[in-house]
């Protein structure tokens, strides 16, 4: 989710993904308006998932709430990953 927040600059929305390498390809959206509104730019989406089904609420150890597939233990792997891909992207 981390690299789905925009970025203020132009043009960000047309590379969004380009920092986060290939997004993972994904089937046709299901007609389910409650899908995740980072489907598009998210480069840890699930095919089958994401793109069907509503994410689901959960809570976090801090208190706070997200909506996604991912539990936040996997959340905090896949950004470790990512993180090692994109060193620099931001900079
Ligand atoms: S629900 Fe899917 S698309 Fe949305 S942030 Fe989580 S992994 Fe990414």
């Amino acid at each position: 989710m981390i690299h789905s927040v925009p970025e203020l600059r132009q043009g960000w929305l047309e590379t969004c993904g380009a920092t986060s390498g290939t997004l993972p390809p994904v089937g046709a959206r299901a007609a389910v308006p409650e899908l995740c509104t980072f489907l598009n730019r998210c480069p840890v989406r699930i095919d089958g998932l994401c793109n069907r089904t509503a994410p689901p609420r959960r809570s976090l150890d801090n208190g706070s709430e997200m909506l996604c597939h991912h539990d936040a233990a996997q959340l905090i792997k896949t950004q470790r990953g990512l993180a090692a891909q994109t060193t620099g992207a931001y900079a």
